[in-house]
């Protein structure tokens, strides 16, 4: 995948201060330092923090992985509706109101009894917000981006995720251009299932391909 024209290069400039010292000048919580920024540009007018939340808010707790849960039950329940997704999953998604930042391109992988599929952005942090929300810390980890190319295997074990030695490991390195949203397979014993219900078995690790599905009961 190409992996070039990113809209943020936050990360980047880590991997050019050498092994001995990458993070060293990082205070110890990260969480002290966005503080300390966000009252800095509070003081000088520059952010609006009601504003500021109200973002946070939506991509965490209103959006966060629903939709995403949301169009894979569709797909699960509705050949029709999986065959457009895999053809232009950014035109089906954008219809079901699904669009905004980092949700230009997107792009659905199904998983099947042959192959699992799992994201990563091995550059920083791509991911598709409208559909999942914000990445959670080990997606944007340097462990996690370094190891799901070169290990996924042992990268899904640590996730708990254990996968028959015939099937085959697909990972998609995301980039500003194409983000992945995976498909999992659909549990068994859920036939007849309403989209609601499938929807609940969906969770946001099933739909980066660190996880698998609830199975019903
Ligand atoms: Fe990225």
């Amino acid at each position: 995948m190409p992996h070039d024209h990113h809209d943020h290069h936050d990360h980047h400039d880590d991997h050019t201060h050498g092994e001995d010292h990458p993070h060293a000048h990082l205070p110890p919580d990260p969480a002290l330092r966005v503080r300390a920024l966000e009252t800095i540009l509070t003081r000088k007018g520059l952010i609006d923090p009601a504003a500021l939340d109200a973002i946070i808010d939506t991509y965490q707790n209103r959006i966060g992985p629903k939709n995403g849960a949301l169009v894979v039950a569709r797909a699960w329940a509705d050949p029709e509706f999986h065959a457009a997704l895999m053809r232009d999953a950014t035109a089906v998604v954008a219809d079901m109101g699904f669009f905004g930042r980092q949700g230009e391109h997107i792009t659905a992988v199904a998983n099947t009894p042959q192959t699992h599929n799992m994201v990563v952005c091995t550059l920083c942090s791509c991911y598709p917000w409208p559909l999942l929300g914000i990445p959670p810390g080990w997606y944007k980890s340097d462990a996690y981006r370094a190891r799901a190319v070169r290990e996924p295997r042992k990268v899904l074990a640590d996730f708990g995720v254990t996968l028959p030695g015939d099937k085959a490991v697909r990972v998609w390195d995301s980039t500003a251009e194409m983000r992945y949203l995976v498909v999992p397979e659909r549990p068994e014993g859920t036939e007849g299932w309403s989209v609601e219900a499938l929807a609940g078995l969906v969770t946001r690790d099933s739909m980066i391909g660190t996880g698998l599905p609830r199975q019903p009961g």
